[in-house]
């Protein structure tokens, strides 16, 4: 114990101190009799403080007075000759804990010990105390609201954020059942269920329909908790929960803006694609064919050079009308580019039923129409490719009717034309592709391309983009677009996947060592690769060996590899999250993920699509998707990246909206390692300047 007496005497100090000792204190004791003496001694912070009452210059008052200054709650005993009953009580008034008369030393101990027990307890009840405030400022602050109800369901009390998320007052609700909040739409099995989870295991979490008192139907995010005493027994419900309705229609109107063309309300390429795949999927288990129309339309381009783009907008409106007189409510007409459209027929595919139909479509879309005052006569060009006779995935299917409608138009317009294998001249050269690909990683012919990302209200550097290359010793560098999906199909992607890995976590490693800063490397995940088993330990293998942190690697995963196996892609991003690195999801917006779904996912960034980017300025409908990304994003506590920003009224538009990084032209194409340094330095000199 650290004793601190203040004392003229030195013989009293001693005294004092040999009582406490013989009553087994343990001390490290110290006498001062000045005013500066005392002050110095404070800092060394003593356990307890002993003061005679009247000193020749200095006193216990002024010695209380400086203590209380300080704010110090060190117990504070007078011990004095003759101090008398009356100042002794005004003293402990002023914070003295005790008395004790010098001629009665038999006390001392046990002031000082009770002294001691007082100053915890006082430091206990001021915690305590501190935390209740914290809790009650808690309970009116936060933005969520919290309900708590007894045992029996009756609620006990409510926070303002209740009030204004419900609209009613808690005066309202105290007492009442929250059955009252429920809006009907889910069943009694819901609930069921929900009672079923929180007695269970203590707590449920999810989404709930409630009714507010206006009775507005809303959705809400809650956590429910079952509060227990010690025997075990419920005494309490809990929940806490925030209004989701806005994020809700961010989500419902990033769904519909995403997946239709505004100007026909037709679905856009990214819906039919999903259609496309999901038919291919019924196809493949019922061993049934389907069908692919690519429609072009002849000489719109004239069209809209001539009379002009609303004339164009028109023609393109009348065209899918047309076309939708003919088809069937079970297939599905898209609009895929400008004067292009994709037919998928599920119903009636066998090829001269196809034949049929696309005869149809060419002969309603060659009537003569009136736009803008003129009469024009439209004809088409049609390609068709049949599942599974020519591909059997969407992509392949696309490319071989487009093959094929071209083949139409080289013929002469106004025509139908069936994909044939001889249309693909490029069978051989894929064989040849293929080896070589196989070959790629172990001939050392990959190359990786850094793209900065910049933070658009600093613009500093916040991380670069690992995409790949292959450089084929004869055909040159080709685009991973090129030779990504060939490898998924043969296999090899995992090759490649790791050498990715491999060499972007090494680059990042020897930027360090360069002195370059470089915040971070994002490295794109193929799905064949989240569904490879030891994908989770192989990065924490790779984060170890090259000594980084494991924040500073990103992994990009595209939302539509997201929700091919959405419980696969979960379970393996969590078990990838908690190694530590960070998660982002590429090409948004053009995906389905749900927003309950993306909810359970533990994610960092949305990478908003680069097509969006693309049209800011030019299409207002593109300028909304944007707008939503990133409100939802917020509301989801994520960061945002806009891609392909090649142009400053692009970047300018995505730091007012609110978005935090970007990536594109504007900043920088892909770099090989040699340029990003250079173009480091660049920008270094230009700072300085
Ligand atoms: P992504 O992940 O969406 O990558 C962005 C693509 O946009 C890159 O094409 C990039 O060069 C391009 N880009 C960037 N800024 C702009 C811009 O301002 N304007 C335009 N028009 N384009 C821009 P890249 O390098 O050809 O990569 C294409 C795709 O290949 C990537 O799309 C990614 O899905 C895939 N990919 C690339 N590297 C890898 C890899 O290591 N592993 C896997 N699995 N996939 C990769
Ligand atoms: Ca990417
Ligand atoms: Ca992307």
């Amino acid at each position: 114990m650290k004793l601190l007496i203040v004392e003229d005497l030195p013989h009293d100090a001693e005294l004092m101190a040999l009582r406490l000792a013989d009553e087994g204190f343990v001390l490290d004791w110290q006498r001062v009799q000045t005013e500066a003496d005392y002050i110095a001694a404070l800092e060394k912070g003593p356990d307890v403080i002993l003061c005679d009452w009247h000193l020749p210059s200095f006193s216990g008052q002024r010695a209380l007075e400086l203590l209380r200054e300080r704010h110090l709650d060190i117990p504070f005993i007078i011990v004095s000759g003759g101090i008398g009953e009356e100042a002794a009580i005004a003293a402990m008034h002023q914070g003295a804990s005790d008395y004790v008369l010098k001629d009665r030393p038999a006390r001392l101990g046990e002031a000082v010990r009770q002294a001691l027990e007082q100053q915890r307890l006082q430091r206990e009840r001021d915690r305590a105390q501190a935390q209740l405030r914290l809790a009650e400022r808690a309970f009116q602050h936060t933005a969520e609201g919290i309900l708590v109800t007894d045992a029996q369901l009756r609620i006990l009390s409510v926070n303002p954020a209740f009030e204004a998320i419900t609209g009613y007052s808690a005066a309202e609700v105290l007492g009442k059942n929250p059955k009252l909040l429920q809006s009907g739409r889910q069943s009694a099995s819901f609930y069921r269920d929900l009672w079923a989870a929180l007695s269970e295991a203590g707590h449920w979490r999810g989404e709930l329909w409630n009714r507010r008192k206006n009775g507005e139907i809303y959705p809400q995010w809650s956590t429910l908790s079952a509060v227990r005493d010690d025997q075990g027994e419920i005494i309490n419900f809990v929940e806490i929960f925030s209004d989701i309705s806005n994020t809700k229609a961010a989500q419902a109107q990033i769904d519909f803006l995403a997946h239709h063309d505004a100007l026909t309300g037709l679905p856009n390429r990214s819906l039919f694609h999903e259609r496309l795949s999901h038919a291919l999927a019924g196809g493949r288990r019922e061993s049934k064919t389907v069908a692919l129309l690519f429609i072009d339309l002849d000489r719109f381009k004239t069209v809209n050079d001539t009379l002009g783009h609303p004339a164009g907008d028109e023609l393109l409106r009348e065209a899918s009308r047309r076309m939708m007189g003919v088809l069937r409510e079970t297939d599905t007409l898209a609009r895929i580019g400008g004067d292009e459209f994709v037919v998928l027929l599920e119903a009636q595919s066998s090829a001269p039923d196809v034949a049929r139909v696309a005869r149809k479509l060419l002969t309603v879309l060659s009537e003569p129409m009136r736009v803008s005052g003129q009469t024009l006569v439209v004809t088409a060009s049609i390609g068709v490719s049949l599942y599974p006779g020519d591909g059997d995935d969407a992509d392949t299917l696309i490319r071989h009717a487009d093959r094929a409608m071209y083949e139409a138009k080289q013929q002469g317009r106004n025509d139908v034309q069936f994909f044939t294998p001889a249309l693909t001249a490029g069978a051989f050269e894929r064989l040849m592709l293929e080896n070589a690909l196989r070959l790629a990683v172990e001939r050392d012919e990959l190359v990786l391309h850094y793209q900065p990302q910049l933070d658009l209200k600093s613009g500093r550097l916040s991380g670069v983009e690992a995409l790949v290359r292959w450089r084929h010793p004869e055909l040159g560098l080709i685009p991973p677009d090129r030779f990504i999906p060939l490898a998924e199909e043969i296999g090899v992607i995992g090759e490649i996947g790791a050498w990715v890995w491999r060499s972007a976590c090494r680059q990042l490693a020897a930027w360090d060592g360069a002195g370059l800063q470089v915040p971070r490397v994002s490295i794109n995940l193929s799905v064949k690769e989240i569904e490879h088993l030891g994908v989770v330990e192989r990065m924490a293998r790779m984060l170890r060996t090259n000594r980084l942190a494991s924040r500073r690697v990103e992994l990009e995963v595209t939302e539509s590899l997201l929700m091919r196996d959405p419980e696969r892609s979960c379970s393996v991003l969590t078990a990838l999250k908690d190694l530590g690195v960070e998660l982002a999801v590429d090409d948004f917006g053009t995906g389905y993920s749900s927003l309950a779904y993306l909810k359970r996912l533990p994610l960092d960034r949305l990478k908003i699509d680069q097509s969006f980017v693309h049209d800011i300025g030019h299409d207002t409908n593109d300028e909304a998707i944007v707008r939503a990304v990133v409100a939802l994003a917020r509301s989801l506590g994520l960061e945002t990246v806009a891609e392909g920003v090649e142009e400053a009224h692009q970047a300018a538009f995505l730091e007012r909206e609110g978005c935090c990084l970007a990536q594109g032209y504007l900043y920088a194409k892909p770099l090989a390692v040699a340029e990003l340094a250079a173009w480091s330095d660049g920008r270094e000199a230009r700072r300085l300047n």
